[in-house]
C-alpha cells in the first residue's frame, strides 16, 4: 500500500531534502522507528549524528535484550539494528541536526549539510553522562578521568581505579574494568546501591572490587595524570584523600533536548514530554528513548517507543494523504 505524501519519499533540491519521516538519533530508539517506518515504505532518514548508536554502543556487552541468550556487544547490537533498518530503506546519515522549526509545516531542520524539510519528526536524541563538577574533572578528562569504561579500560591495564555511581552503569562497567585493572574502588555516595541485584551480587562476588560507602568525591587530583580523589564522608564530613591512576564517572544522564526548548515542552529535568502515543505536543513530530524517558532508560524500552513513535508517524501520514481517517496499524505484516 502505498500512503506517502504525492510520492515525496525523499526529493532533494538546492540542498533541501524532503522527507517524510526524519529520525533525529540513531540509538535504539532511532534505528528501530527507521526500521518501522522503512517497512512502511516511507524512506526514513536518519541523522546519526557523528556517532552512531549512542550510549549503547559504547556498552561492553548487553545482556538483557531478548533473543540474545549469551548477550550482544553494544557496538554489534547497534550494527544489526543498522543493517535491519537500511534492508528496508532507511537511509542512514552521519550529520548532526543544529536548528529546528516546527512552527510549521513542513518541518525544518537544519543540519552540518544542509537542511530537511520533514512531514514526520522523531526525535531520539538520547542522553549525555552527568558529570560531577568537581575541580580537576574538566582538567583530567581524557588523562584519567573517563566516563565509558568500553573506551578506556584497557588503558588501565594493571592500575587502580574508582569508579564513581551506585546504579546499574557505575556497576555494569565497575565489573567489566575488572578484566584490566588491579583494583577497582566504588565509591557511593549512600550506603545502598541503587542497582539491579544480579549486579550487586556479581560486584560484592568480584575479588577486585571494593565498595567506599557514604562518600563522594570533592576533587580529582593529578598533574599530567591522575594520581588521586579526595573523597568526603557524607556521614561525618571528614575528607582524606584516595590514591588511584583513573576515574570513572556514571552518575546518570542528561536528556539531549536543548535543541527543542521553546518549541515542545520539556520537564524540569530536559525530558521531552510525551503522551503515551509518544506525541509531542506538535502534530507530527514523536519523541522517542532516553530524551523523553525519565522512568525505564533501557535498550528494550527505547527501542519499544521507537516502534510506537513510527507507527504514529505512519498514521500521521496517513491521516494527512486522505481524506477518510484510516486505521493506525499499517506496519508491515511478519513474514
Ligand atoms: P542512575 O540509575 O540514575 O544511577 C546514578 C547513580 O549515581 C546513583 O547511584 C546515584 O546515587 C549516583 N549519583 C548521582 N549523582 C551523583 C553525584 N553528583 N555524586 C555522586 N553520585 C551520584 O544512572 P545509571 O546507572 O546510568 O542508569 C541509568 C538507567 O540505565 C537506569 O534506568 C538503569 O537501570 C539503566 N541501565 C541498565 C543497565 C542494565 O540493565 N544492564 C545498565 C546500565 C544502565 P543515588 O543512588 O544516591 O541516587
Amino acid at each position: 500500500m502505498d500512503f506517502s505524501l504525492s510520492n515525496l519519499s525523499t526529493n532533494k533540491t538546492d540542498g533541501q531534502q524532503h522527507v517524510e519521516v526524519l529520525v533525529i538519533g540513531s540509538g535504539p530508539a532511532g534505528l528501530t522507528a527507521a526500521l518501522y517506518a522503512a517497512r512502511a515504505d516511507l524512506n526514513p532518514v536518519v541523522l546519526a549524528g557523528m556517532d552512531l548508536g549512542g550510549q549503547v554502543s559504547l556498552t561492553y556487552t548487553v545482556e538483557n535484550y531478548p533473543g540474545f541468550p549469551e548477550g550482544v556487544g553494544g557496538a554489534e547490537m547497534v550494527e544489526l539494528f543498522q543493517k535491519q533498518a537500511e534492508r528496508f530503506g532507511a537511509k542512514v546519515e552521519f550529520d548532526t541536526a543544529t536548528e529546528v522549526d516546527l512552527s510549521k509545516r513542513p518541518l525544518r531542520v537544519k543540519t552540518y549539510n544542509g537542511e530537511y524539510l520533514a512531514e514526520t519528526v522523531i526525535i531520539t536524541t538520547g542522553a549525555t553522562p552527568l558529570h560531577l563538577n568537581v575541580p580537576g574533572e574538566k582538567e583530567m578528562t581524557g588523562r584519567g578521568v573517563s566516563y565509558c569504561a568500553t573506551c578506556d579500560g584497557w588503558f588501565f591495564k594493571d592500575k587502580d581505579v574508582v569508579v564513581v555511581g551506585g546504579g546499574d552503569s557505575a556497576l555494569e562497567e565497575a565489573i567489566f574494568l575488572t578484566r584490566y585493572a588491579k583494583s577497582v574502588t566504588i565509591v557511593h555516595r549512600r550506603d545502598s546501591l541503587r542497582a539491579g541485584v544480579i549486579l550487586q551480587n556479581r560486584a560484592m562476588e568480584n575479588p577486585k572490587i571494593t565498595f567506599v560507602w557514604n562518600a563522594v568525591v570533592t576533587q580529582i587530583l593529578g598533574g599530567e595524570a591522575v594520581h588521586g580523589v579526595r573523597l568526603k564522608d557524607t556521614v561525618t564530613g571528614e575528607e582524606r584523600e584516595h590514591a588511584t591512576d583513573g576515574v570513572f564517572i556514571f552518575i546518570g544522564h542528561k536528556p539531549n533536548t536543548e535543541l527543542f526548548e521553546g518549541q515542545l515542552e520539556i520537564d524540569e529535568l530536559g525530558y521531552l514530554i510525551v503522551d503515551k502515543l509518544m506525541h509531542t505536543r506538535v502534530a507530527g513530530v514523536f519523541a522517542a528513548g532516553e530524551a523523553a524517558d525519565p522512568h525505564f532508560r533501557q535498550v528494550i524500552t527505547s527501542a519499544g517507543m521507537g516502534a510506537a513513535a513510527a507507527m504514529q508517524a505512519i498514521h500521521f501520514i496517513q491521516e494527512q494523504a486522505s481524506d477518510e481517517p484510516q486505521t493506525p496499524v499499517l506496519v508491515k505484516s511478519e513474514s
